[in-house]
């Protein structure tokens, strides 16, 4: 990703080869780019980055953003927008405006829509309502099974030759656990040069399973999803893209054992990348105590152990990059007995704060790191291009602004998304994204999406 630049940018779809930046300029006054050294004027005209330095005017507007800390446009591998057919919890124009007030300039939204997206029509569908709603690139995920039934491939070409041109696979929601399967798929995407993106969970081993397995589990009598249905296909994909190659992605990594499976694959040089989630850096299987649907996800909520893992994991490069997993439902899927309610957290208008809080104000890490897990890896690891770029002149003005004096609390009721089911409800939020541009354009301006 080292000798791109505007010219090969951008190279998703038909409506983004003509991508509708701002025509006009806009001027972004005393930010603090990776939040290194003085506060600079950026100006940014036709989509791209004009200049940097100080005393910067222009003609366009001017947002005044004093000492706020400039970063690249947040990059999600990781999203559900329902759409289509569960439009009632969200949807692409309501995801979008959840992302753009995160700081997200490109997401990747998963196949397990109603219909499946495992066809070039439906990721076309997806693609374009992204593209005409503006506030967020919105790149389909395409299945890797037909209907996700773990049974026949989809037409990867199709799909990736498609106006959507589509870069990632994934049967997310569900496990391929057949290995045949997996072996076809992993054969079909190198010819096609698509990421796949697993799921890991043996079925066999999480039937009735709705939390973590252990003590809490026992103690609250809730049927358990033991590590070992995460780690075995970890360590069954790993030896897979170790003798069939390919590009391999590990979905939300929780465990300290998958830790340990991506270190060893790693230093053997496998192609096998993984992504956290910020709740499984954050949040432990104690908060189940409440009974509160909305701390069931998938994969559940673990140890303190495997949090310490998973974060230092994150730190060493072991696991790759951020997503956030986020997965709207409506209250009636999330305010019922605990082991009925649906898995899934919202997280996009969460997540830059939270990895700020374990990660930054304490001092341990720096912006660079932001950048690096939640906008650089993902778009290399998606082979995405004009997003997770230097912030340099000449660059694709797709960039968020991070104001670390505006605290906030996170209300479900407050967010842009068309669900609440938010596990940070009341919490406050120690730094809050003031701006995000997307291709030049302002798509969030004082923490609101410009809808
Ligand atoms: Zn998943």
């Amino acid at each position: 990703m080292t000798s791109q630049n505007q010219n090969s940018y951008p190279a998703t779809g038909t409506l983004a080869d003509h991508p509708r930046g701002a025509d006009s300029e806009v001027l972004l006054k005393g930010v603090v780019i990776y939040g290194e050294g003085e506060p600079q004027d950026v100006l940014l005209r036709d989509g791209v980055i004009a200049e940097i330095g100080s005393g910067l005017s222009s003609e366009g507007e001017t947002l005044d953003l004093q000492g706020q800390i400039l970063l690249p446009g947040l990059v999600d591998m990781h999203v559900h927008l329902r759409e289509p057919g569960r439009e009632d919890t969200e949807t692409i124009a309501t995801g979008s405006a959840s992302a753009a007030q995160g700081g997200f300039t490109a997401v990747f939204t998963m196949a397990n829509t109603a219909p499946v997206t495992d066809n070039p029509s439906i990721a076309e569908t997806v693609w374009f309502k992204g593209q005409n709603t503006n506030l967020c690139d919105v790149h389909p995920v395409g299945s890797i099974s037909k209907g996700l039934e773990g049974k026949d491939l989809t037409e990867f070409g199709m799909m990736a030759d498609s106006d959507a041109k589509v870069r990632m696979f994934s049967d997310d929601g569900k496990c391929v656990d057949d290995p045949r399967l997996m072996r076809r798929a992993i054969e079909y995407s190198k010819g096609v040069d698509v990421l796949l993106a697993q799921h890991c969970e043996e079925p066999r081993l999480t039937e009735t399973a709705v939390a973590h397995e252990g003590a809490t589990s026992a103690r609250l009598g809730l049927s358990g999803w033991p590590r070992v249905a995460e780690e075995s296909i970890v360590a069954r994909d790993a030896i897979m893209a170790r003798d069939y190659g390919g590009r391999l992605h590990i979905c939300h990594a929780s465990t300290e054992g998958t830790v340990e499976l991506l270190k060893w694959a790693k230093e053997q040089d496998i192609p096998l990348t993984a992504e956290v989630t910020p709740h499984h850096l954050l949040l432990t299987d104690e908060k189940l105590e409440s009974y509160d649907g909305v701390y069931r996800v998938n994969p559940p909520l673990r140890e303190q152990r495997d949090v310490q893992a998973l974060r230092q994991a994150l730190i060493d490069g072991v696991i790759d990059c951020v997503a956030t997993d986020h997965a709207p439902h409506g209250s009636e899927e999330k305010c019922c007995e605990f082991d009925r309610a649906r898995p899934g957290m919202l997280g996009l208008e969460t997540s830059l704060a939270l990895i700020a809080q374990i990660f930054v104000l304490n001092g341990d890490q720096d912006w660079r790191f932001v950048a690096r897990v939640m906008s650089e890896r993902p778009a290399e690891i998606t082979k995405l291009p004009g997003h997770g770029r230097p912030i340099a002149v000449g660059e694709p003005a797709n960039l968020c602004v991070v104001d670390t004096s505006d605290e906030w609390v996170a209300y479900g009721e407050e967010m842009a998304s068309k669900s609440r089911n938010t596990p940070y409800e009341g919490m406050t939020m120690p730094v809050r994204v003031s701006t995000t541009v997307l291709r030049g354009k302002v798509t969030c301006r004082d923490g609101k999406a410009s809808v």
